[in-house]
């Protein structure tokens, strides 16, 4: 049975996917399908076939069987000519992976093709070098030879979001194929395809089968049944904190398995009064709030700032964000798509109606674009209360809270109020504050004069209940190997 499906695009690209669940190199049958819609227009695209606990375990087992079967002991020099062959074959396909990205997810396809398609390579190119570079140590160890291997962990699971479905998929799948693990991935229900399409260049590439397992299905069920696999050694996930906690439970209830999260954050964006060009603030700023409509884990969605420029800052903020066009995401000039869903969308609503019932000012926005998808007028508030939900609590869309601040010290400790602690930022033209602020905020990446600059060289992850571990460089590769200490009696009898 064929499960290729053609869906043509708005601006009349047609493009292939293949929707079954893709276990051991092949396309199978679902335990039942999955409707998964264009969030511009509310519409069903395409469906898919869904996992059920039994299709997980198919996968888990072919996983199993693969790591053990060869790729465990497999030459590194193998593993990156296979990974940098698969960076290529995402290259050659840039056009259909742009275009299932931006029809299941609704980023203007701009972005899908500049940014999201090429991640994805450089992911994958990034990890390919680190394949034979696995070093351990030799240790000292009075007349005994004592030394360290790094060993892959085995079969890792990753379970990902539907905010960067593409890219999420290769932050999982290279650090683990790199470490000589193999994967199951379970892609969000709700953007299924460019990981589908993926599959099809893993296969092509000669992945050898099992290596990596691509499949959708519900949290509920093809998720939880992932998170409780006793052949799960490592599981990798990325979304809600509530997800999070499930996935810990249910790892602490089975094998113990070993947890990276990465959970969102309500990330604070600092800007003093000293800056030197504040359209550059300006631009950054909109940017962390903004870009994919608001749904970005390290969003700036807290921005703070300095009251010599306040007035100044909000006027040029409100002028940029106004001129963005919220729409179509096929249309070049869209710089804002829709929310993922009509409950994400019903949930910034919500939020959006919290903020004014709790007294804060609605400087900007706050209502629906149009009358089919799920698009929302970038938002902004200001007079927010330090205890408000709308400056606490992460609301995933287009929406920002600017207070204003009188010092360094009163900004950090309003920065660091938070269970939060992915990302900051801090906008200075002083050396000195920029690095005093910078080492004050608790949160995994700090930026100063930028945002959202994230690379595959650099660490990313959370500060408290942002998640645990590391993601990207040279450090996520502690997450997919196990340290061995091999201790030689070289002829000492003692
Ligand atoms: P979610 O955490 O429920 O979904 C993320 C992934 O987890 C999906 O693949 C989903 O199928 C899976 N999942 C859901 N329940 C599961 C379970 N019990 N066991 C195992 N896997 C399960 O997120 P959501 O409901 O789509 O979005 C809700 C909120 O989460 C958003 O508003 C946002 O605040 C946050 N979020 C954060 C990120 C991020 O990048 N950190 C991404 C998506 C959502
Ligand atoms: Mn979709």
């Amino acid at each position: 049975m064929s499960f290729v499906t053609e869906i043509t695009a708005p601006d009349g690209y047609k493009v292939k996917v293949n929707t079954g669940l893709f276990i051991n190199n092949e396309f199978v049958a679902g335990a039942n399908t999955i409707d998964t819609i264009n969030p511009a227009t509310g519409k069903v695209l395409t469906s898919v076939q869904a996992a059920d606990a039994e299709r997980v375990d198919m996968a888990v087992e072919a996983a199993h069987k693969a790591f053990y079967g060869g790729w465990k002991t497999s030459s590194p020099r193998e593993r990156a000519r296979l990974m940098l062959k698969l960076a290529e074959l995402v290259e050659r396909d840039i056009e259909d992976l742009a275009h299932l990205e931006t029809l299941d997810n609704g980023k203007p396809l701009s972005n899908s093709r500049g940014g999201d398609v090429p991640g994805v390579a450089k992911q994958l190119r990034y990890f390919a070098g680190f394949c034979d570079k696995l070093h351990g140590k030799v240790i000292e160890t009075e007349g005994k030879l004592s030394y360290t291997v790094h060993e892959p962990i085995g079969v890792c699971g990753g379970i990902i979001p539907w905010n960067g479905p593409m890219l999420m998929l290769a932050w999982k799948i290279a650090p683990a194929l790199c470490t000589a693990n193999t994967v199951v991935i379970k892609t969000s229900e709700l953007t299924p395809l460019s990981a589908l399409k993926i599959a099809e260049l893993i296969k092509e590439a000669g992945f050898p089968p099992g290596v990596v397992n691509i499949i959708t299905g519900y949290g509920p069920i093809a998720g939880e049944a992932l998170s409780r696999h006793m052949k799960v050694s490592k599981l990798a996930f990325t979304g809600s904190i509530a997800t999070g906690r499930a996935i810990m439970k249910a790892a602490a209830e089975t094998n113990l398995k070993k947890v990276t999260l990465e959970l969102g954050g309500k990330s604070p964006n600092i800007i003093f009064d000293d800056v030197e060009n504040l359209d550059e603030v300006v631009f950054w700023s909109r940017l962390g709030v903004y870009a994919n409509a608001g749904q970005v884990c390290c969003a700036g969605t807290r921005i703070y700032v300095q009251e010599g420029i306040y007035d100044k800052f909000i006027e040029k903020f409100k002028a940029l964000a106004l001129s963005g066009k919220v729409g179509d995401p096929f249309d070049p000039e869209t710089f804002q798509g829709p929310q993922i869903s009509e409950a994400q969308f019903n949930r910034i609503m919500g939020y959006i109606d919290i903020g004014k019932k709790e007294g804060a000012t609605c400087y900007l926005g706050g209502k629906r674009v149009g009358d089919a998808g799920y698009f929302i007028e970038p938002t902004i508030f200001t007079d927010v209360s330090p205890q408000a939900r709308i400056m606490k609590e992460e609301i995933f869309g287009p929406v920002v809270a600017i207070s204003k601040f009188k010092n360094a010290d009163d900004v950090i400790a309003q920065a660091n109020d938070t269970t939060y602690g992915l990302a900051a930022s801090v906008f200075t033209s002083n050396i000195t504050r920029a690095v005093t602020v910078s080492n004050a905020l608790e949160a995994g990446s700090v930026w100063v004069n930028c945002y959202n600059l994230i690379t595959e060289n650099s660490p990313f992850g959370g500060y408290k209940q942002s998640g645990i571990g590391r993601e990207n460089s040279e450090y996520a590769l502690a997450n997919y190997t196990q340290i061995k200490a091999i201790k030689i009696n070289i002829g000492n009898p003692l």
